[in-house]
């Protein structure tokens, strides 16, 4: 293969911590790796071959970052898709597509997306503009509670409210979103799927997320769910009829509801290494991010089973700090058997902000859930 410990230079958009951890396996396979980033702090900073500095929206950045590089891929949805579509046409090879994700950039095509292609998802309305939803109200075809969303640049929540009654909208931007049913889930699943160029496919096992109540973010992943087979396999097929739909190439994290009859519905998905995926690292055969690197150079998937079941605990900003960020008690998490700590490596810390996660592997998935609970009220991230 031409890639290895060659001239070949694989370009990456973004250079946040899911970049990072995809260049641990470029530098595995000695890949020669471009990273641009608006961000000279960047976590991939350091691992990358080359680094730039630039603006991921702007159409002229994007596209002359793009002619240096032989195959372009990417760890963040935000950037200027003209740019990769004029590469494209000039040869560049674009994994995933400008075409995907085109359809996965606004949440509105998304769920259009889903309806054309068959695939089970919560009833919606789209709207060009927020205070739209207020004649919809009055019309009666739209009723409380509902779910709003902004339908682009949206990200871990920050772009998603319940509203209960008109005093929730006002809070809201006045700007193109969609208004879905509230879905009085059981929980939330998640898998990821690799699609490589030739189409060859391999789904992750079905993972559990469970979320911050006031934060709308992951709290814990758990692999494997704790979920009956048959429902396992439900939620699998509709992923991989889902990645299928899109003709995928990559990774597709496919984020799923389980409804209270036991309905799987696809809440939305995210055409890369995905938070749901992270304890692939230390417990599966294939990471998430090594898949991602075969899957967009036609290289064999690896193995997407687990070695030892693993659960996922992002650290996130404590509330209350901000400023140069300190890791209270990270020395008694690795004392625990099977803990290991990802700092993702960003100096400074803020409500809430992702500044890494912790995987804990274990034989069961239950007594991994438990100590990841210690975890999780053992370390603190805090500043200085
Ligand atoms: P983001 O793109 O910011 O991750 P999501 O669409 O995944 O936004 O929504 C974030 C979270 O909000 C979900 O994981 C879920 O907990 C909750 N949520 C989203 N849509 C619904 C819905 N229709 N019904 C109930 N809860 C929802």
């Amino acid at each position: 293969m031409k890639y290895f410990s060659s001239n070949f230079k694989l370009g990456i958009l973004g250079g946040g911590q899911l970049g990072k951890m995809l260049l641990y396996n470029t530098r595995k396979f000695d890949i020669h790796t471009c990273v641009i980033d608006p961000s000279a702090q960047a976590p991939s900073k350091l691992a990358c071959n080359e680094f730039f500095e630039g603006d991921l929206m702007d159409y002229d950045t994007v596209y002359n970052f793009g002619k240096k590089v032989d195959t372009l891929t990417f760890e963040i949805e935000n950037v200027n898709i003209e740019a990769l579509k004029a590469l494209e046409k000039e040869g560049t090879n674009v994994y995933p597509s400008s075409k995907t994700l085109e359809k996965i950039q606004n949440k509105a095509t998304q769920k259009l997306f889903y309806i054309d292609h068959n695939l089970p998802t919560a009833p919606f309305q789209r709207f060009a503009y927020t205070e739209e939803i207020y004649t919809a109200i009055e019309h009666s075809s739209i009723e409380f509670p509902f779910v709003w969303k902004s339908a682009q640049f949206g990200y871990d929540g920050n772009g998603v409210k319940v509203v209960r009654s008109n005093e929730d909208l006002k809070s809201l931007p006045n700007v193109e979103c969609i208004a879905e049913e509230l879905v009085p889930f059981k929980s939330e699943l998640a898998v990821i799927v690799a699609r490589n160029i030739q189409g060859d496919i391999k789904a992750y096992p079905v993972v559990e997320m469970e979320f911050h109540p006031e934060a709308n973010q992951v709290e814990y992943v758990l692999c494997p769910a704790r979920i009956s087979e048959e429902i396992s396999k439900k939620a699998e097929d509709i992923a991989l009829k889902t990645s299928a739909a899109f003709d995928h190439v990559g990774l597709l994290a496919v984020e799923l509801f389980l409804t209270q009859n036991d309905e799987i519905l696809v809440n939305e998905v995210a055409p890369r290494p995905h938070n749901s995926g992270h304890q692939t690292i230390e417990a599966s055969y294939t990471s998430q991010f090594e898949q991602h690197i075969r899957a967009i150079l036609g290289m064999p998937l690896g193995s997407t089973e687990n070695k030892l079941s693993g659960v996922m605990v992002n650290l996130v900003g404590s509330e209350g700090h901000h400023g140069d960020v300190v890791y209270e008690n990270i020395e008694k998490i690795m004392e625990m058997d099977g803990v290991t700590p990802h700092l993702y490596g960003k100096k400074e810390t803020r409500p809430f902000r992702k500044m890494g996660h912790v995987t804990i592997v274990h034989s069961n998935i239950y007594n991994a859930r438990m100590i990841a609970e210690e975890v999780k009220k053992s370390i603190k991230v805090i500043s200085k």
